[in-house]
């Protein structure tokens, strides 16, 4: 008689040893905060795509969540995630106050915020994808995270003010709603059309004398819509 290994036993160490290996490689990259490292080997990736596809889930991949919305590639969301931390060190708190994502999709960066901050609120504006994400984070069992659905481009005013603010689509203009309910000290990044038409990273700090906004790397985000479908 040959022993015979449950298949998900075999699949869930291989998995683990794939997550490792790409929390190795995005250790290395310039600016990319332990915490985050720390956060991403935490959360299985694997477990909020399409089956069909899991075997690409710790590549550095963007891939197709449905609805043509797509999950970032994990370099992007370490490098989104690691410009938030920056906040934290300011603050002088291990832990800040509460996050806020917009465009939870398949809810992926939201379980990964929800291991950097004491509250996240993540809002999606698809309601079969905001679904979607509440059946991939149920077995998770993530207490601080609140999934909401609606339209993130009015931000979500009751679970604020934010130490941080993240959007995972990319708009024409960051919306005021967003600098409103950014805490002081507090930063939103995220990807915004420039006026050649290119995509690139914005970050907005909030500080004492105003709003100071920096224009980073070019990127390829979703575009951010408004109301809801
Ligand atoms: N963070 C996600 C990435 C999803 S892609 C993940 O880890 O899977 C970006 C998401 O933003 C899409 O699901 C899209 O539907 C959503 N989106 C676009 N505009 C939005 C808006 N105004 N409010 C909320 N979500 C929005």
């Amino acid at each position: 008689m040959v022993a015979s290994q449950p298949v998900g036993a075999i699949s869930a160490s291989s998995q683990q040893a794939a997550r490792e290996r790409m929390v190795k490689r995005l250790a290395v990259l310039d600016g990319v905060h332990p915490a985050v490292i720390e956060a991403m080997r935490l959360v299985p990736r694997h477990t909020f795509i399409d089956s069909a596809l899991v075997a690409k889930a710790y590549e550095e991949n963007s891939l197709p969540i449905g609805y043509g919305q797509t999950i970032s590639k994990p370099g992007v969301v370490a490098r989104m995630l690691s410009l938030i931390m920056h906040v934290y060190a300011h603050a002088g708190a291990r832990i800040p106050g509460r996050l806020l994502e917009v465009g939870t999709g398949c809810g992926y960066q939201a379980a990964v915020m929800s291991h950097l901050a004491t509250e996240v609120y993540s809002i999606e504006r698809v309601r079969g994808l905001h679904e979607r994400a509440r059946d991939n984070l149920r077995p998770l069992r993530v207490s601080n995270l609140h999934l909401l659905f609606g339209d993130g481009m009015a931000g979500f005013p009751s679970g604020g003010p934010y130490a941080a603010i993240i959007s995972a689509a990319g708009g024409e203009a960051i919306p005021q709603a967003w600098t409103d309910q950014l805490a002081m000290g507090g930063r939103i990044v995220a990807p915004t059309s420039t006026d050649g038409g290119r995509q690139v990273l914005i970050v907005i700090d909030k500080t004492p004398s105003g709003l100071r906004q920096q224009a980073l790397e070019a990127v390829h985000f979703v575009p951010l819509k408004s109301g809801v479908d």
